[in-house]
Formats: C-alpha cells, structure tokens, sequence
C-alpha cells in the first residue's frame, strides 16, 4: 500500500482505538505512526497496544512507527475539599506544601525542588490556562498569588509557570522507568515532554544512546531561547501546541510554529505539528472550516507530520478524523501553491558528497521528470537527506534495517521497505526498478534515480547517483 500523499500522520492511541480492529482502521484510513501517551494508562497497557501495532503491521505488510510521549516534569496541585472550588478574581490564593485538601484561599502544590524559581510578578496558570493568579510573594514553602483570572479548579489540575527556568531536568523517575520500558520494547521514537533546554535532551540522548529516535517536544518558552542547540541535538521535533499555547500567548503560537518547523526543515530535522487539529471532531463526525484550514496551514508550513491527539484517542470518530486528515493532505499536495513552496524553501545543502547527491538527484527528477527517487539507506541518513529536498518525485527508501524502516514513517515523503541488501550495482539497480514498479511509485517506461553509498552495506556516505529507465524486461529479472 503506498500513500497518495507526502504528509505524514500520527494517531495516539487510547480508549477509543485501542483494539487491533480500529488500529487497522487507523492505519488504513491513513496513519503512519502510533503515539502512545504515557501521561495515561499503565505500561501493560502500553504493552497490548504495542503487540496489537506489530500484529496490524504483520497483516498490512507494511512498517509502523511507534513513538511513545513520556510524561515529562508535568506540575500538579493537590486534592481540593468537596473535589472542585471556586476561585474569585482579585482574591489572594496560595500555593503550599500543605497536603490537606485545599479551598477558595490555598491548594497543595506538591512540588518543592520548583518554588526557588519562582519570584514576584511570575504568572501561575491552572487548569490549561484557564485560571491565571499573579505571584505577589514567593517563598520555601508558600506562593502567595493575586487571582487576576478566576474559575473552578478541581483535584490534581495542571500548573504552568512560564517566566520560571525550573531547576528540574525533563526525565522524571517515572520517565526514567517508562523509557526503559519503551526501549526494551523496541519503539521507533521517544517524546521528550517540557524540555527546558539543550541539556535536557543531551542527558536523554545519553540514555536512549541510539536504540530510537529522539524528538524534543517544545511547549516552554525557555525551549524556544536554546531551540537550534536543542534541534542539533535531538533527531526530530514536535510543536506541542497544547502546553506551548498555556506558556506562550497563545497568537504567538502560529508564530512559533512557523519558526520552529522553518528551523527543523533548515538543520534537516523531521518536524511534527500536534495538538487541537481536528478538536471538534472528538465529538462531531465532520471537522470545522476553522480545523480543515490549520492542517492545511501546518501542511504549507511545510510539517513533516501532522498528529492526531484526543480525536483518535478517546474521540467518538477515530477513524473519520485520520480519513479527514488523509484527505486534506492529498488535497493541499495536489495545489500548484504547494509545490511552489516546496520550491521556494529548497534548502542549501552541507559541501558534502551526501547533499551534493541528494540535490542533484531532485534536479534530476525535475530536468528528466523522472517518477521516483530511490535511495538505499542503512541508518536512514541518506532517506533523511532525500525528504529534506522535498522532491515532487516519489521517494523509495530501501534498508535492510527494520527498525530504520519503521522509524522513517514518520518522515515527509518517504516510502519505506524493508528489503535484502544489495552486494553489486546489477542488484542495486534491478531491486530499485522492481521494488518501485511493485509499490506503485513507478511505472514500466519511467526513469527512475538511484541513490547509495558503495561499498554497499557500510553505513556512510553516499556517493553513486543513476539514472536508469525501467523496461518491461526488468520485471522478470
Ligand atoms: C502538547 O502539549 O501539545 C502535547 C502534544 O503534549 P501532551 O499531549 O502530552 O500534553
């Protein structure tokens, strides 16, 4: 099965999709990669979905990324008398370490190690922003705060603090034992929640030490002072729009976005657009115009994926809203507009052999409108060098690495197979013929260029670029 489109998905998992039925439906409808959220559930939960992904990619033939999103340092406040309060503008409120239940003047916020970095004038928000308090006195053990917002605040609701640097790393124990848990499980990505900065990722780089992918989530505004040393760090990134919309102003966001997939694409790193895409659709079978335009919109900012978050986790239409998804990317591909952004962003390469190739071979398929890019990769580089160049070309990308091959699903434009590796340039070229023929990205009369490192099978850099036309003959070989 090959997409119609160069956008990738991801859908999260959750109540609503967790059977292998509707995790088929997903993939069918268009998923590429699976989001398992560690924020909720248990890892024998996490475990099922897990075997239920592997036994719909085992049906369908094709590879399936699994990313797992670790929770990160979320801040909480603590159990409230009656289980909801009422809290009123102009009040004073405080924040403790008091662990009885809390009312309308204070709440347990069970978090010490956090309140050295908070000091007068900071905002304190609750409940996704939806309560803001002002910090009029900060101390060891008390915040005291000015409600300048008011609303109902129940149990263990959220706290963002987005003028503080917090003095904590963003892996928590739990983190700790839930990557553990997704590394023996073999995962393709890690989601590293409120990173801070590039020592965050750096400290979680050391721990994952290349058994998955890493993408750094930016949802902190101290993300976005240090995002380029994040980027160089991490393999991928995500505009978490959920927290980023609470800790930044939220008409920043569109911004913010813009930025950070322009500065991902630039240092070629896959960049993923998440959170609210397709909201209404958590309880509606049709999105709003309003929803159709922001996936458009993330798609001509030139996203790598875009993410499906509640809408397929615990929504009424899981698979309506990936169809949805499918479907507006097919549609925005399809624009001249589109292509001509492509163009207008083309990237100018490293002076290396590997972008040297990678260039010249989009020329190629522009100047010969050839029909498919192949490349042959090991560790995926030279895929992850072809995506950047965003061809209008189709892009085959054949390893002999499954896990590369299910890591690449989440990457603009790839289409990728696991296959044998090639020892001569006979095999390299007639693999890459059939294998484009039989996945439907070429046809019998099309020229098609290859792309690969030789020797064959080292990873490294890649260095041969042929143009080959396929002939009917070639089928048979
Ligand atoms: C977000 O905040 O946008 C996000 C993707 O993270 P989470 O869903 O874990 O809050």
């Amino acid at each position: 099965m090959s997409r119609k489109r160069k956008t990738k998905i991801i859908a999260t998992l959750g109540p609503a999709s967790k059977s292998q039925k509707v995790i088929e439906a997903l993939y069918k409808a268009g998923v590429d990669t699976f989001r398992l959220n560690m924020s909720h559930g248990d890892q024998d939960g996490k475990r099922e979905l897990i075997g239920n992904i592997r036994a719909v990619e085992e049906k369908v033939g094709r590879p399936i990324a699994i990313m797992v999103d670790l929770q990160g340092p979320k801040l909480r406040v603590g159990m409230v008398k009656g289980g909801k309060v009422k809290l009123k503008r102009g009040q004073v409120f405080t924040l403790d370490l008091d662990q009885t239940p809390g009312d309308q003047t204070r709440v347990n916020f069970p978090h010490p190690e956090v309140y050295s970095a908070i000091e007068k004038g900071h905002s304190v928000l609750l409940n996704d922003g939806r309560i803001r308090l002002t910090v009029e006195k900060a101390g060891k053990s008390a915040i005291n705060c000015k409600i300048k917002i008011g609303g109902d605040l129940s149990h263990h609701k959220g706290v963002n603090l987005p003028n503080a640097i917090l003095p904590v790393g963003s892996l928590t124990p739990k983190d700790k034992r839930d990557l553990q848990f997704a590394l023996e499980m073999g995962v393709e990505w890690i989601a590293l929640s409120f990173v801070q900065r590039a020592a965050d990722v750096r400290e979680a780089r050391k721990l994952i030490g290349g058994r998955a992918g890493m993408m750094a989530k930016i949802e902190k505004p101290a993300a976005l002072k240090e995002l380029e040393e994040i980027l160089t760090i991490a393999d991928a990134t995500m505009v978490a729009r959920g927290d980023l919309g609470v800790e930044c102003k939220v008409e920043e966001v569109p911004i913010i976005q813009k930025n950070i997939i322009h500065t991902a694409r630039s240092m070629g790193k896959p960049v993923v657009v998440a959170t609210q895409m397709l909201e209404s659709m958590i309880t509606a079978p049709m999105p709003t115009r309003a929803e159709v335009s922001d996936v458009a919109n993330a798609i001509f900012d030139g996203a790598d994926a875009i993410m499906l978050s509640a809408e397929t986790a615990v929504g009424e239409y899981p698979v309506e809203a990936a169809k949805v998804m499918d479907k507006i990317a097919a549609q925005i591909e399809s624009d001249p507009a589109y292509r001509k952004m492509l163009r207008q962003e083309a990237l100018a390469g490293t002076p290396s052999t590997d972008d040297a190739i990678t260039a010249a071979a989009r020329q190629v398929t522009r100047t010969l409108g050839a029909s498919a890019i192949v490349t042959y990769t090991t560790s995926g580089s030279t895929a992850l060098r072809a995506a950047r160049e965003r061809p209008m070309a189709q892009i085959l990308t054949l390893t002999p690495n499954l896990h590369v091959a299910r890591k690449l699903c989440l990457v603009w434009g790839l289409h990728t197979v696991k296959t044998k590796d090639v020892r001569s340039f006979e095999e390299m070229t007639g693999k890459a013929k059939r294998m484009a023929v039989r996945h439907g990205l070429a046809r019998v009369g099309d020229k098609i260029v290859i792309t690969a490192g030789v020797p064959f099978g080292t990873p490294g850099s890649t260095n041969v670029l042929h143009i080959v036309e396929i002939k009917s003959s070639d089928m048979t070989s």
